[in-house]
């Protein structure tokens, strides 16, 4: 199927495109700050008890308030991962900086997991790229994995400035690392006017974009390394659109708002990925 936008598309290595032995696909809940205790207990609890249920070949990462994450941590099957929200760009693993959590302290506390430069961040809390570098600097040096959050807004898309955008943001947040530091990098590709609208991109949008970030990874780096990041797609995705939007070849699973908060809606996205 010819995408909208192939004409502007600078060429790219088909050998790029086939889903990479080496790549497992990964839905992960990003619960944001919804959940109190009792409730999160219970979502978390359900999650557990029907893991054995989930397909083999999908990895399960959930994102809770920061609250629960020792806990959950603790108490997870081996299939439920926990990450972070957010993490300190502290490189330290200890210091006066008060309110932060540095990627260390999440390690010790059995977090693997830390998603970086979410879109939420970066309107309400000014994050740009530089520190959002800054967070993969924190991540890779305390051994967790980085989600790595990049997606243009409206206007970008409309005025054909997404590639331009994204490339960008990539540049940026990627500069100075090495392919070898970056083997645990995870990229989620949200577009901003998608996060939490009910829009949702195109599963020829996402393909298309996810092609192209493995693109620029693989230029800026090697395209072997290219190829064995995980790209996910985050943007109101739900159990009726999730199963088309992973079968892009560069789809590689799911970062997920709104429907990571109900159980069975979850289950049957992650069950999608397969
Ligand atoms: C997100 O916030 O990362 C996200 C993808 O949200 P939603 O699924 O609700 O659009």
């Amino acid at each position: 199927m010819a995408c909208a936008y192939s004409s502007i598309l600078p060429k790219f290595d088909a050998s790029l495109a086939k889903k990479h032995p080496m790549r497992r696909r990964l839905v992960a809940g990003n619960w944001k700050m919804n959940k109190g205790y009792r409730e999160a207990r219970a979502l978390f609890d359900y999650l557990n008890d029907t893991a054995r249920d989930m397909p083999a070949e999908v990895d399960v990462m959930i994102a809770p308030p920061a609250l629960y994450l020792s806990s959950f941590a603790k108490e997870s099957t081996k299939k439920i991962e926990v990450g972070a929200q957010d993490v300190s760009q502290r490189r330290e693993a200890e210091g006066a900086y008060t309110g932060e959590i540095s990627a260390s302290i999440l390690n010790s506390a059995g977090v693997h997991y830390a998603i970086v430069g979410h879109s939420e961040r970066r309107s309400y809390h000014g994050e740009d790229d530089e520190l959002i570098r800054e967070k993969i600097r924190a991540c890779i040096d305390a051994g967790l994995a980085p989600v790595y959050c990049c997606g243009e807004q409206l206007e970008d898309r409309d005025s054909d400035r997404h590639f331009d955008v994204v490339r960008k943001q990539l540049d940026t947040a990627l500069k100075d690392f090495t392919a070898l530091e970056l083997q645990k990098l995870i990229v989620a590709y949200e577009p901003v006017w998608a996060i939490g609208t009910g829009k949702t991109a195109s599963p020829g949008q996402a393909q298309e974009m996810h092609a192209y970030i493995r693109k620029v990874i693989g230029e800026r780096f090697d395209t072997d390394f290219a190829a064995a990041v995980r790209i996910l797609y985050g943007g109101s995705c739900k159990p009726g659109n999730a199963a088309e939007i992973f079968s892009g070849e560069d789809v590689d699973g799911g970062l997920i708002g709104g429907a990571s908060l109900k159980g069975e809606d979850f289950v049957a996205i992650i069950k999608a990925g397969l």
